[in-house]
């Protein structure tokens, strides 16, 4: 299965944590957490439509001011999500800057504000040409766990503990397009933006009657196929893949349930260990797992895959323990 997502994270483990998840074949984006994102060059923060932050503790959420930088003066909507307290946290930010220039610009930014409470959310849009002032009260909507949706993905949220509420996030694809190699080349055809447009054509649910036209670069006549016809010849259903993000949370019963509920079979689950387990009294105070309690947490969800970060920088140089001791405690879970 080649990925539909390819995420990475935007700092060294001992850095402040963020991840960035780039779509395959188009210039998107949506980014877990906002620390300092300057690791990220302008061009990947651009590709950035959609911001999700765990808590607007400082190592999570100072690279606000550097996204709103690199957008402002840019025809386009931004939406970020937060915890409970997140409007006026982004309201704090906005006003602590001068906008009396903001309505000039040619191309006014957007930004979409929600805040994920235990059973809704809260919106309310904040505009450039309005000098980011609210005009409109927040709009209140159900929440029943997803976030965001679009027809290929869903981005879903739990509220999780670490003395302060924190969220759990998770990007799930709705079934994945497998792309056959022989198929292409049977039909004579090279794998290219045009991908991208039959995948979406299949989430879209579009009539397998339908006419999809392949346009290649070099070639001035375009391909034309049934839908249907050519997703029999070039294409692979399979389950969608699920990416979870987990930082910043206590070791507690309820915790280790919610997690291990949210977490459930993902193909890739990237999670926190900033101490090791000798030191777990520490971790406990401080609201964070052991390398060893995400080890097990990995494991007791069923994630094929897990990544470690958020590295405590009294371990500088020997993160090498910290690795260890999360692998062993996947590797022996009963
Ligand atoms: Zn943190
Ligand atoms: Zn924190």
């Amino acid at each position: 299965m080649r990925p539909s997502f390819h995420p990475r994270l935007i700092n060294d483990p001992f850095n402040d944590p963020g991840l960035f998840i780039p779509f395959l074949f188009q210039k998107r984006a949506v980014v877990f957490d906002l620390g300092n994102i300057h690791g990220l060059p302008a061009k990947d923060i651009l590709k950035i439509s959609h911001a999700f932050v765990t808590h607007t503790h400082m190592d999570h959420f100072i690279g606000f001011d550097h996204l709103l930088r690199i957008m402002l003066g840019r025809e386009k909507i931004l939406s970020l999500f937060g915890p409970p307290g997140f409007l006026k946290n982004v309201e704090g930010k906005l006003s602590g800057y001068t906008w009396n220039l903001a309505d000039k610009y040619n191309y006014p930014l957007c930004l979409q504000i929600t805040e994920v409470q235990q059973d809704f959310t809260l919106s309310r849009n904040y505009r450039c040409q309005d000098r980011f002032e609210a005009l409109q009260d927040p709009v209140r909507q159900p929440f029943d766990g997803i976030l965001y949706e679009e027809p290929a993905f869903s981005i879903s949220a739990v509220i999780l503990d670490h003395q302060i509420p924190c969220l759990g996030l998770a990007v799930k694809e709705r079934f994945h397009v497998n792309i056959i190699k022989e198929g292409l080349q049977c039909l004579d055809l090279a794998p290219g933006p045009w991908l991208s447009e039959f995948k979406q054509a299949l989430y879209d649910e579009t009539d397998p009657a339908a006419k999809f036209e392949v346009g290649m670069p070099g070639r001035p006549d375009k391909k034309r196929f049934e839908l249907g016809n050519l997703a029999g010849q070039i294409a692979r259903i399979t389950p969608g893949q699920k990416i979870t993000y987990i930082t910043d949370v206590v070791y507690s019963e309820s915790n280790r349930e919610k997690i291990t509920e949210f977490a459930r079979d993902s193909d890739l689950l990237f999670i926190e260990a900033v101490f090791m387990d000798k030191d777990r009294e520490l971790a406990r105070d401080k609201g964070h797992l052991t390398a060893r309690q995400a080890g097990e947490l990995a494991a007791r969800s069923g994630a094929k895959q897990f990544k470690i970060f958020h590295f405590s920088p009294r371990y500088t140089d020997q993160e090498n323990l910290l690795y260890q001791e999360a692998l062993e405690a996947y590797k022996n879970f009963p």
